[in-house]
């Protein structure tokens, strides 16, 4: 099977970069969020996004012009029905995704590929609450999706051969390098640097240095291009710690305990950069330390 429309469930962050990179690939794209305002706030990034590629020079004006052409609005998942590939990006939260597979397996066809892209819950079990799990796949784009080179892809116990070719085959499509990971909790990218980013936030609630300094320690003293509560931030705070939980509940080891000051932002709303605050405060011109 070729792969020619894709249905993306899902306008958040991670929905609008695998819609504009699909759609710049020359796929045509269904984007769906059950909240309308989150897709005009998608396509106004995806425009932004496709402009200062334009102006690097990665792309044509006729290839920008041409991948919002291929972009439109999903109203429900009757919208879908049509795809040869759904990838799922809504919120980090397994009861959610298992509810939508409900909702949207009925409507699709029979023979339409369903991918993931969790940062961290099991492909397998993901998979077992559709009617299809040999065509169920792990596809863990990273964030920003344009900029970024990497897709993970995992693939459940039950994933047969053919979905993983194609998914292959589609991933390499869209520019992207593959890693395949096995389908263990946050996979091989998340398993790495999550626990990273959670022992920066114990290292400031511990008292050891501040959000500047730590950051700084990172960036000049290991040469990563974003400091550990940046990056938090830059994730979503949500993100994090759901998969944290993930890491902790799935294999039973403390050293993944999510560290208590990262529990009480999510508690508290400050999510990082998307509700603009969290490690920082993105208020104003310059992100400012919020301790
Ligand atoms: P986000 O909060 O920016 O977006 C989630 C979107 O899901 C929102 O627009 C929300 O309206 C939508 N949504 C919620 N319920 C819905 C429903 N019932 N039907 C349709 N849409 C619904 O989150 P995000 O950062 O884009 O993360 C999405 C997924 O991608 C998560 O599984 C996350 O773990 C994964 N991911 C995130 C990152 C990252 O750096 N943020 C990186 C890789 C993977």
């Amino acid at each position: 099977m070729d792969i020619k429309k894709v249905g993306i469930v899902g306008a958040g962050q991670m929905g609008n970069g695998i819609a504009h990179v699909a759609a710049l690939s020359g796929y045509d794209v269904i984007l769906t969020d059950v909240d309308r305002d989150r897709y005009d706030q998608a396509v106004k990034t995806i425009q932004r996004n496709l402009i200062r590629q334009q102006a690097k020079q990665l792309i044509t004006e006729q290839q920008r012009m041409d991948a919002l052409q291929r972009l439109s609005y999903g109203k429900d998942f009757a919208a879908l029905r049509d795809v040869d590939l759904v990838i799922e990006a809504v919120s980090e939260d397994e009861k959610l995704k298992k509810e939508i597979f409900s909702q949207l397996c009925p409507l699709l066809r029979p023979d339409t590929l369903i991918a993931s892209n969790t940062s961290s819950i099991s492909i397998t079990r993901l998979a077992a609450s559709t009617d299809r799990a040999e065509k169920f796949v792990g596809m863990h784009f990273m964030n920003p999706v344009p900029v970024m080179e990497l897709v993970e892809l995992i693939r459940g116990i039950v994933t047969d051969r053919e979905t993983f070719d194609i998914s292959q085959k589609f991933v390499a499509s869209l520019g992207k390098r593959i890693a395949i990971s096995e389908d263990f909790p946050a996979f091989m990218v998340n398993r790495i640097l999550l626990p990273m980013m959670n022992e920066a936030i114990y290292t400031l609630y511990e008292g050891v240095g501040t959000v500047k300094d730590i950051d700084a320690a990172l960036k000049y003293g290991a040469h990563h291009p974003m400091g550990p509560l940046e990056l938090a931030d830059f994730v979503g705070l949500d993100t994090c710690l759901a998969a944290m939980q993930v890491l902790h509940e799935g294999l039973a080891d403390t050293k993944y305990r999510p560290c208590p000051l990262l529990v009480k932002y999510v508690e508290a709303g400050w999510l990082g950069r998307k509700t603009g605050r969290g490690f920082y405060d993105y208020s104003g011109e310059q992100p400012v330390p919020t301790r």
